[in-house]
């Protein structure tokens, strides 16, 4: 467990390949400071989810180190550090549950109250409203989301987390334009006050960002920030 986090995070010098044999990160290194939006950006293939699965722990570096507020990633358990992002990820999972189980799914929790205070700011609640049993609505083959919808139920989701840092894979799936702002708006929201890294396909993510990474072949060919690149 990591108390207080912080939410300064660094890259010394990280190697990664899901092979030995062929390197997908190389000696990749960054230093963030907490409340920083970090953009990662790169042509597809580049080694961005990658960057995010390791500092998510999913995988073990070969070289170099991470670490959160100092603390290396070999030294923390991967509850600690799950516990310690919100995360919305490239593909969007639901459960076969209901929308409230999809919502709210740690143990410790959030109120009801809570949920619907959120869902209202994300704009999912009159959606959620519209259909038959409301939140206690069970999703499967019969009930399933759009994916503008999906996205911002996982949007909400990581809100009510309410975890320090922030890992967001924006989905490229196309939404219409009303969606699209509904999700912008719920991602500058999630963003606020949180170390985030954001894989970045939006222009405006971008351009608001303090760091901009851009990845090529699992290395930082450029950084700075929207003015400077
Ligand atoms: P995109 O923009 O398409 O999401 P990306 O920058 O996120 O691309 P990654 O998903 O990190 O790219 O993939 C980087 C490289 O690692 C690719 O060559 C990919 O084939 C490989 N790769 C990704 N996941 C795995 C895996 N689980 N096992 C083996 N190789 C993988
Ligand atoms: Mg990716």
């Amino acid at each position: 467990h990591i108390d207080n986090v912080k939410g300064d995070v660094t890259f010394e010098h990280v190697s990664f390949g899901y092979d030995e044999d062929k390197m997908i990160i190389k000696d990749f290194s960054a230093n963030v400071k907490s409340g920083q939006k970090i953009a990662i950006v790169g042509p597809t293939g580049a080694g961005k989810s990658t960057l995010v699965n390791l500092l998510m722990k999913f995988y073990e570096v070969n070289e170099g180190e991470i670490t959160i507020d100092g603390y290396p990633l070999s030294t923390l358990s991967r509850k600690a550090i799950h516990d310690a992002f919100c995360m919305v990820l490239q593909d969007t999972w639901m459960f076969e549950g209901t929308i409230r189980e999809n919502l709210i799914y740690s143990e410790e929790g959030a109120t009801e109250e809570r949920m619907r205070e959120v869902c209202k700011a994300v704009g999912v609640e009159h959606f959620i409203k519209t259909l038959s049993k409301g939140y206690d609505t069970v999703l499967d083959d019969n009930t399933s989301l759009s994916a503008g919808q999906k996205q911002l139920v996982t949007i909400a989701r990581a809100m009510l987390k309410d975890s320090p840092m922030l890992i967001l894979d924006e989905a490229t799936s196309s939404v219409d334009t009303r969606t699209e702002i509904l999700i912008q708006q719920a991602m500058d929201k999630l963003m606020e006050g949180r170390t985030s890294f954001v894989i970045a396909h939006r222009l405006s993510t971008i351009k608001d960002a303090d760091l901009i990474l851009v990845m090529k072949d699992g290395q930082i060919i450029e950084q700075g920030n929207h003015d400077e690149l």
